[in-house]
């Protein structure tokens, strides 16, 4: 029997596999050893070869299939075999996202040490051996590695107690211990919760639950998982930020107990991931949370993927593969028979467009639990509001804040995280300067000696700052964008008692960091927490009555089909963090106070939002009423290479009579080094069927796309 293995190696040309001669009765998805060039390499069976006429080589034989059961399942094997086809990538590329990288005998069982304890009523001296004896005499026995995390006691400590006779140390296969079953202790939902999980359970497409921020949708997922979980199946609930997720943790662990449950990210080091692997591998956890990569874990009976804020742009990988969270649960769910749940108060124009044709299920949750009523919102008009050296704190939040810490209730302050970038506005036109060269909105710098200067990223074109608007003529030009560093001095001018708290990317860098500070702000020991949206979204505090956003325009005049969905989504995520459990407020600090985005963002009007803007990207010919793929070129000579291929492309798409839109332009975060050829239509796929795209990495629905 000939199969086609994959192998982790690098070497050009085997991307996709080679032949090898094996036994009949492997399954795909197996770990076996095989010969290439004089070595032998790890391999992953791929599938039976595709038969062939004659071959030009010896065929080699597999040398050994590895382990009680293969690394990867059947249904994810598929799901790997779709990833390569549908975003252009190799098998081998695609397989980098299911498997941690090799030598794969680590993902085999391995032998742990563990320690028992023999005699606790032994005296001991030295506090590290106390430590050691306390919380071995709470557990019996437990594995060396965690004792030793957990005490931070040397290996010296564990043998002068082990020759004492004190503990024992045993050598212990992992995949020997007995698992007892979870115990689930299902969540007591709400009648309209009650009313939502009987329907998601009742319909096998894939659901959107669309509720608002406080409806529960929480709970919704428990009670799914504790069914998931006593059918004997597993589940994963992906997030898009797993430090901001502590709470929901720990929500689950109470559903299911602690060892039942495994967390998944990025940050976790080469030995805990390895070590958790095998503990999914081996059926010890029912219960998966984790990034968008959790969603690859080898769980081996797959009963329900959940995507909570399915809307979130982290769940795109923005490496290769090119992967979408979405798109790929939706393809591991149909290969598992599996339930995908999809969550949000604030769906993608994705997923609403598939909901309305029926293709998803959709279910909500309008109300806040308890009937918690929304917090009022006020608009402020940047442009109006006499802010003079305090920009961007208008009068108005300053009154609302000195309020808040009158009555000792906390306020939440959010700058957009390119909020250090700042543009030129015209505050009569309301235009931003744009470069001559690209089109795009100028930044504002600051050079030594103080002058201001107009800078293009995208072409290096630098100007001197005009004094009237380009667009209109008027002189009221101004200097919009401040970054956390520059308001959290005019907050501490302003109010220089207030216990202020900055949360962003230079203040918070491990997830220790994040968890003292939601603590601070819990126990009351701050006053404002000031951040940037990506650190701040999500949180869950109660005592805070005031959510404040100071420049809810940039990225408004990006020109980004998606921009107005994103200022949306990050509005009404706002409007959802405050009065958590007493009533309470938001401010919009904007100078479009009139755009669509705005309005319906503070009249909670979601559905609205989604109905009319589906209606405008069908009218545009954007996503998801048309398909996108993106083609990026560095390197040298980038400008000339990508024009060169969008003019190839353009004539191939005309030859085939294939009705696209093609135009190729230098990104505008890439510094002129990044050139993007962007293909829009019903079927651009066909495009790069017929053309030698070779020289770029191909993007298929792509989510940045400026
Ligand atoms: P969402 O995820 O939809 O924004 P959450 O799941 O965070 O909402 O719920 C908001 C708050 O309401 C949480 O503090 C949660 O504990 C509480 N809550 C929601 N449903 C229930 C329920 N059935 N029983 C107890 N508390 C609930
Ligand atoms: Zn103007």
């Amino acid at each position: 029997m000939r199969w086609t293995v994959l192998t982790a190696s690098k070497s050009s040309g085997i991307g996709e596999g080679l032949t090898y001669e094996g036994d009949a009765d492997v399954s795909p998805g197996s770990y076996v050893r095989i010969p290439l060039r004089r070595r032998m390499v790890d391999g992953i069976l791929l599938a039976r070869a595709q038969q062939q006429e004659k071959e030009a080589f010896a065929i080699l034989k597999i040398e050994s299939v590895l382990g009680n059961r293969p690394l990867l399942t059947e249904p994810q094997m598929k799901t790997l075999e779709w990833m390569a086809s549908y975003y252009r990538c190799s098998l081998r590329q695609a397989l980098q996202a299911w498997l941690p990288s090799p030598p794969w005998t680590t993902l085999l069982p391995q032998k742990t040490l563990h320690v028992t304890l023999l005699k606790p009523e032994e005296p001991v001296r030295g506090t590290r051996q106390r430590d050691v004896l306390d919380l071995l005499s709470s557990k019996g026995s437990m594995p060396l590695a965690v004792l030793q995390e957990e005490t931070g006691v040397s290996r010296a400590v564990i043998n002068g107690l082990t020759k004492r006779g004190i503990i024992e140390m045993t050598e212990i296969a992992e995949s020997a211990q007995e698992i007892p079953p979870p115990v689930v202790s299902p969540p007591a939902l709400t009648p309209a919760q009650v009313l939502v999980h009987a329907e998601m359970r009742g319909d096998r497409r894939p659901t959107l639950l669309f509720g608002v921020t406080g409806s529960g949708k929480t709970e919704v997922y428990a009670a799914l998982i504790a069914d998931c979980v006593r059918e004997g199946k597993q589940a994963i609930l992906l997030v898009p930020e797993i430090l901001l997720t502590e709470h929901c943790i720990h929500r689950f662990q109470r559903l299911l107990g602690e060892e039942h449950v495994a967390v998944w990210h990025s940050r976790l080091t080469g030995a805990r991931r390895r070590a958790t692997w095998r503990r999914i591998h081996n059926g010890e956890v029912s219960l998966v949370i984790g990034s968008r990569s959790a969603l690859f874990t080898p769980l081996q009976n797959l009963g329900l993927v959940i995507l909570d804020e399915e809307h979130e742009w982290t769940y795109k990988n923005e490496q290769t593969p090119r992967y979408h969270a979405r798109e790929t649960a939706e393809t591991l769910c149909r290969h598992a028979g599996a339930k995908l749940v999809l969550g949000s108060a604030t769906p993608s124009l994705e997923t609403w467009a598939r909901a309305k044709e029926g293709r998803y299920h959709l279910v909500r949750l309008p109300e806040r639990y308890l009937s918690q009523p929304f917090p009022a919102v006020r608009i402020v008009d940047l442009a109006q509001a006499q802010c003079g050296s305090l920009y961007p704190l208008s009068p108005s939040l300053l009154a609302a804040i000195e309020e808040r810490l009158q009555k000792k209730e906390q306020s939440i302050l959010f700058l957009n995280h390119r909020g250090i970038a700042s543009a030129l506005l015209c505050l009569d036109c309301r235009r931003r300067v744009v470069s001559p060269d690209s089109r795009l909105p100028f930044t504002v710098h600051r050079i030594p000696g103080n002058e201001l200067r107009l800078v293009d990223h995208t072409t290096g074109l630098t100007l001197p700052v005009p004094t009237a608007c380009p667009a209109c003529g008027s002189v009221r030009l101004h200097c919009i964008g401040a970054g956390t560093q520059k308001v959290e001095t005019l907050l501490k001018q302003r109010f220089p008692e207030a216990r202020l708290l900055r949360a962003d990317s230079d203040t918070l860098q491990h997830p220790e960091q994040m968890r003292q500070l939601l603590a601070s702000m819990r126990e009351r020991r701050a006053d404002i927490l000031l951040g940037t949206q990506s650190v701040v979204k999500g949180l869950d505090l109660p005592q805070v009555t005031l959510a404040a956003v100071l420049l809810a325009d940039i990225g408004l005049s990006l020109p980004h089909f998606r921009a107005g969905e994103r200022i949306f989504q990050l509005l009404s995520q706002l409007t959802g963090r405050s009065g958590r459990s007493k009533p309470g407020e938001v401010i919009i600090q904007t100078y479009r106070p009139d755009a669509p985005e705005v309005l319906l963002a503070a009249g909670h009007n979601a559905e609205k939002f989604l109905d009319d803007e589906l209606a405008l990207r069908i009218h545009a010919g954007y996503p998801p009423a048309a398909k996108l793929i993106r083609l990026l070129l560095r390197g040298s000579n980038v400008q000339q290479r990508a024009t060169v291929l969008a003019s190839n492309l353009k004539q191939t798409a005309e030859s085939q009579h294939l009705p696209l839109t093609i135009s190729s332009a230098a990104t505008i975060f890439g510094g002129g080094k990044l050139w993007h050829i962007l293909i829009r239509g019903a079927q651009p796929e066909a495009l790069l069927q017929q053309a030698d795209v070779q020289d770029a990495v191909v993007d298929v629905d792509p989510i940045e796309c400026v």
